[in-house]
């Protein structure tokens, strides 16, 4: 077999790693923030990667970002007014905006050039969501966005990148930053993040599970396979009421009736998945006691 591509190798671990055939690279440039590419992969087609970790691809980003927004905001009965930390491609932002209920969309992402990269580059990605009168975008650091802010938001998305050390998403994973989530939330509102892989940084979700669970009165974790990241991908949420596991049996019939339409992804038997947390993992996370803060924040160690 003979093969027209290079091969982009992406670390799970420093011992395991994915590799991608790569037919061209379309863009490179490294920001003040982090390194961009978006490259063009014979399995994934475009895949945006940030620092040498893929991002979003065009063949499964749905399955990520269905699974990321969704379960929160079908759960909580009126999310008006969401924040999405990060979600520089934009994904969120479309899902997000699936809600008829939603009136305004504010997304925070700290690099510019993420947005305008993959407007550029992958624009069917935000699927038009930039150009919604409901959405207001800011170039900002998500945390100092949200320090200070009280009861603003129905619903908050961290949509970030890994808690890698150095990185610019570190300090938005700690309980000291899910307290300020917290105060910008209004009543009976929610958060929910990307909470890294649970199989290769199982330690990872674990913590970001313990220490929403140090801040929020409900809490709880649910992942999704996500193939471009050949891995099972966590999510964990905090809240003041709403509880998204709670939803299972009932999502479809919940969706039809707030006229939430076009998934791709979620459905009845999926959402259910979302919540099938393996045995190991249930008992890893009883038994977690590691909460993250500012003082001794959790990494990823690729
Ligand atoms: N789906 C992705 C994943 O987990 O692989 C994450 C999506 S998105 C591309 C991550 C975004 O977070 C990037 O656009 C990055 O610029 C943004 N980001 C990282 N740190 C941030 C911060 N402190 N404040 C706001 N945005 C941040």
């Amino acid at each position: 077999m003979s093969l027209s591509w290079k091969w982009f190798i992406e670390y799970q671990t420093r011992g395991s790693a994915h590799m991608h055939g790569i037919r061209r690279t379309l863009h490179s440039e490294s920001t003040e923030f982090q390194r961009i590419d978006v490259v063009e992969s014979e399995e994934y087609g475009r895949m945006l990667v940030l620092d040498g970790k893929v991002q979003s691809t065009l063949r499964d980003e749905h399955i990520y970002h269905e699974s990321l927004v969704h379960p929160a905001m079908v759960s909580h009965p009126r999310p008006r007014d969401v924040l999405i930390l990060g979600g520089g491609e934009g994904g969120t932002l479309r899902e997000v905006l699936r809600h008829p209920v939603v009136e305004r969309a504010v997304m925070v992402d700290i690099d510019r050039r993420v947005v305008e990269v993959s407007r550029e580059f992958m624009p069917e990605l935000s699927g038009g969501a930039f150009e919604d009168p409901r959405v207001e975008l800011v170039f900002e650091d998500g945390r100092s966005y949200v320090q200070g802010r009280r009861g603003e938001f129905d619903i908050v998305i961290a949509d970030l990148t890994d808690p890698l050390e150095g990185g610019p998403g570190a300090l938005l994973y700690t309980r000291d930053f899910y307290g300020m989530v917290s105060s910008a939330l209004k009543e009976g509102g929610m958060m929910v993040t990307q909470a890294t892989s649970t199989y290769y940084s199982d330690y990872c979700f674990a913590t970001i599970y313990r220490t929403a669970s140090s801040v929020f009165g409900v809490s709880g974790g649910y992942h999704v396979w996500v193939p471009s990241y050949d891995s099972t991908w966590g999510f964990v949420f905090g809240s003041k009421e709403p509880d998204p596991s709670r939803l299972v049996g009932r999502f479809e019939e919940t969706a039809r009736r707030i006229g939430l339409e076009g998934l791709r992804y979620l459905d009845e038997r999926t959402y259910q998945a979302l919540f099938a947390l393996p045995k190991e993992l249930v008992s890893k996370l009883q038994g977690w006691s590691l909460v993250a803060t500012d003082e001794k924040p959790a990494f990823m160690p690729v």
